[in-house]
């Protein structure tokens, strides 16, 4: 650990002031809309919502005809203790992509404040600043013979000039597969600090041998972390992501947020899929994907046609080739689909490659060594 962090961390260290003074001045004092879930009132007989006194016939366990609640507590304590932070720190919502949403929409003036993302990243980020009319300002990952360099130092400098208000960073990042080290996350938030958000997307986290800054947030107040069920855990489709931050700023988002954002079946599939029995389960799941993914990653080096494989800390292989648009379709030949990153910025060569079980994986080799020596 750095020495900044030590001394930050010394008993005499004052906390970082609320990142409430980030948020859009006129959504301060907002309150949302009221839901009549909301209200904390006590009844036998309810009949303040306008929902069906009758059940419709698809819902056979008779959960359905209520309006759920907006923070399911069960759902919230799992999701805390999975992350490690405290329930009043996490704002469960629609996937991660909600949580890009919720802040940019929440922290940046449309039209005025800009933010900031490292390219080559998740495309999220730059949508969700355009559809609400914010500036994209890029500080581009360096590509080094040694892996992805994220500078630091440009971004902090970049904040200070630029109206940035959220910083994105992905890590492990997306497409490059690598993770970013946390005591350059912290030193950069506190150098930001009064101005912007760091926000750290940690979808990828489980499959990566490093620990999560979800940690940094009590002393560091302007950091927030995205997690998702949709990788390692195998639920993208029922679509749940939390948004990790201060307690102060998780208040304000859910006050921003739709009145009843989770469904009632995604919810409780996702209690399911947080029990003990169930979280073992995953881990053994991601520890076969790290592996598979390590097997991949030396059997694509040995093979011609093929320029650079990243070093991958995600459940994927970032992958330059001699010819990407032949490999491209080789694969899709076979049937196997792959993502094309070649409109991307320097990114022309690429394709990336997400891990599959091994038969998958045995089939993406299968057609690359088959193109060995043909013209
Ligand atoms: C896949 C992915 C997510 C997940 O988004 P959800 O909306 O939770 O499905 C978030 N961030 C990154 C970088 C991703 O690659």
């Amino acid at each position: 650990m750095s020495t900044v962090i030590a001394t930050r961390t010394s008993a005499a260290a004052p906390l970082s002031p609320s990142p409430l003074a980030l948020v859009r001045e006129d959504l301060r004092d907002f309150a949302g809309y009221r839901s009549a879930r909301s209200d904390k009132l006590d009844g036998r007989i309810w009949l303040n919502a306008n929902e069906s006194a009758w059940l419709n016939p698809a819902d056979r366990d008779g959960d359905l005809r209520r309006y759920p609640d907006p923070q399911p507590p069960r759902l919230r304590a799992a999701l805390a203790d999975l992350y490690g932070c405290a329930p009043e720190q996490l704002l469960a919502g629609r996937g991660s992509d909600e949580g890009i949403d919720l802040l940019v929409r929440a922290v940046c003036r449309p039209g005025a404040d800009a933010v900031l993302v490292t390219s080559p990243t998740f495309g999220m980020y730059a949508v969700s600043a355009r559809l609400h009319g914010s500036r994209v300002v890029d500080v581009p990952l360096r590509d080094e013979a040694w892996g992805w360099y994220c500078d630091f130092a440009a971004i902090a400098a970049t904040v200070a000039t630029q109206d940035v208000k959220i910083v994105f960073l992905c890590s492990p990042g997306n497409p490059t597969g690598e993770p970013l080290p946390r005591e350059a996350i912290a030193a950069l938030a506190r150098q930001v600090e009064g101005r912007a958000l760091v926000v750290v997307d940690e979808a990828y986290l489980d499959y990566a041998d490093a620990e999560s800054v979800v940690g940094l947030i009590a002393q560091q107040r302007n950091i927030v972390v995205l997690h998702t069920l949709s990788k390692a855990h195998a639920l993208a489709a029922a679509r749940l992501g939390s948004v990790i931050a201060d307690a102060e700023l998780i208040a304000l988002l859910r006050r921003c947020q739709a009145p009843y954002p989770l469904p009632a079946p995604c919810v409780e599939l996702a209690v399911q899929a947080l029990s003990v029995p169930a979280r073992a389960a995953t881990a053994a799941h991601v520890a076969d994907a790290c592996q598979q993914r390590d097997t991949l990653y030396r059997r694509l080096q040995g093979l011609s046609g093929v320029r650079t494989v990243y070093p991958s800390q995600a459940n994927f292989l970032l992958v330059r080739f001699d010819d990407a648009q032949c490999v491209f379709d080789r694969l899709l030949a076979a049937g196997v689909v792959v993502r094309d990153l070649r409109a991307a910025a320097r990114l022309d060569d690429a394709l990336r490659i997400s891990i599959g079980t091994p038969e998958q994986n045995a089939a993406v080799i299968d057609v690359l060594a088959s193109g060995q020596g043909a013209a």
